[in-house]
């Protein structure tokens, strides 16, 4: 039997999978099972922003496993304090609490919140804001914030409270706000749910509105954090900080973590006994976040990510120009969509033919999540290939 039939026969059918085995990755390229290779241009879904194998963050792992694995929660490491200092240096928050995942992250920033809200009115009723077409994760709570009625249908009763305003409309959050409401949920950048940036004023204004009701601002940077949009933190670029920030994807680069991190306010809430994970943030996965936070200022990555994606724009714009099916590009640094006017998936596998690797957002974005290290001869490999297939869509 080939292997990917043993795969099918293997796995539950919770993804559409390509027919494709990735076997092998060095650098910006990943190769198959046939030594096909293939451009990164989506990083697994925003993870390998260093790419595959990059050296220093490969010996720093070798040598945490040689060293410690794993210890559980009940102690502090050397390399776990190193990684959480780094966390709240980069995110200008006060505590980091390490889980395994975006879902986990989100579900964290979620009971801290309820708990600061619990403290304040001695009850559990509390209601939590979020968005139409956002995406914060799988688990039971976290996919009731997804504003997407598709994953939940199936799956209730899900947790109670949520309600969905529309991102950049902030008369529809100010409908919602009532004396219950203990949270809002939002991504700087939205990924999933096709690239949609906050404006300025509308991640100002719900900070504000937090401020004022004494309600807890959680920022989903699963996605867009980490540096993928030039500054380390999305929110660095709206002059604002969260109460909570969520993080995971980037933050590991290929090692399972995510982490919340909380203000001095929202920390307080928290005591011990209320939340845990066994794994959360053990040596290993902090060796990881410790070295990519190192790597990130060591070669500048933020400058590079910057100047590579001003060059990216450059060739979107063309591309927009170019071809009627596409309407627009819309991002930020190097998290970038292209908007067709149709279902992009045969464009993505004719890509994926050709040797290049992107992921869609809906069903008419294209997203582009390369890793940080591309420089611009790999963008002009993806932009040709891309445009040659365009070519047949005219
Ligand atoms: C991917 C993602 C998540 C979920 O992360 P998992 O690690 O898959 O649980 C949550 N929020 C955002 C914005 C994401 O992009």
């Amino acid at each position: 039997m080939d292997l990917y039939t043993r795969g099918e026969n293997a796995f539950l059918k919770a993804y559409g999978r390509y027919d494709i085995l990735l076997e092998k990755g060095e650098g910006v390229y990943l190769y198959d099972t046939n030594g096909k290779k293939y451009l990164d241009f989506y990083s697994g879904i925003g993870v390998n922003s260093l790419g595959h194998g990059y050296p220093p963050y490969v010996k720093a792992l070798q040598k945490q496993i040689e060293t410690l694995m794993h210890v559980s929660n009940y102690f502090y490491t050397p390399v776990s304090i190193e990684a959480a200092e780094a966390v709240k240096k980069a995110t200008q928050l006060d505590a980091v609490f390490f889980c395994n995942s975006g879902a986990e992250a989100t579900e964290g920033a979620l009971k801290l919140a309820r708990k600061y809200y619990y403290l304040k009115h001695g009850k559990a009723d509390s209601e939590i804001i979020s968005f139409h077409h956002s995406f914060h994760g799988r688990s039971t709570g976290s996919v009731k914030l997804t504003g997407n009625p598709h994953y939940q249908e199936a799956f209730g009763p899900l947790i109670e409270g949520v309600q969905y305003a529309t991102l950049n409309d902030l008369q529809s959050v100010e409908a919602l706000l009532n004396e219950r409401t203990c949270a809002i949920i939002v991504e700087p950048l939205q990924g999933e749910g096709g690239l949609n940036p906050c404006q300025q004023d509308f991640l100002k204004g719900l900070r504000q509105l937090c401020d004022q009701h004494d309600i807890c601002l959680i920022l989903d940077e699963v996605q867009c954090g980490m540096g993928r949009t030039g500054t380390i933190m999305t929110y660095f670029q709206y002059d604002i900080l969260p109460d909570i920030v969520c993080l995971a994807k980037g933050i590991g680069c290929g090692v399972p973590v995510g982490a919340f991190v909380a203000n001095k306010k929202f920390a307080a809430a928290m005591q011990p006994g209320d939340h845990g994970s066994t794994y959360g943030g053990n040596p290993l996965v902090c060796a990881a976040v410790k070295t990519v936070f190192d790597i990130i200022e060591k070669e500048n990555l933020l400058d590079h990510v910057q100047k590579m994606s001003q060059y990216l724009l450059k060739r979107l714009d063309e591309l927009v120009n170019e071809f009627d099916i596409i309407q627009e590009h819309r991002g930020l640094g190097l998290m970038q969509g292209l908007v067709f006017d149709q279902d992009v998936k045969p464009i993505v596998k004719a890509l994926l033919d050709d040797g290049v690797i992107v992921v869609t957002a809906g069903t008419n974005v294209l997203r582009m999540l390369p890793p940080f290290i591309i420089n611009e001869a790999n963008i002009d490999e993806f932009i040709d290939k891309l445009k040659k297939i365009l070519k047949n869509y005219k």
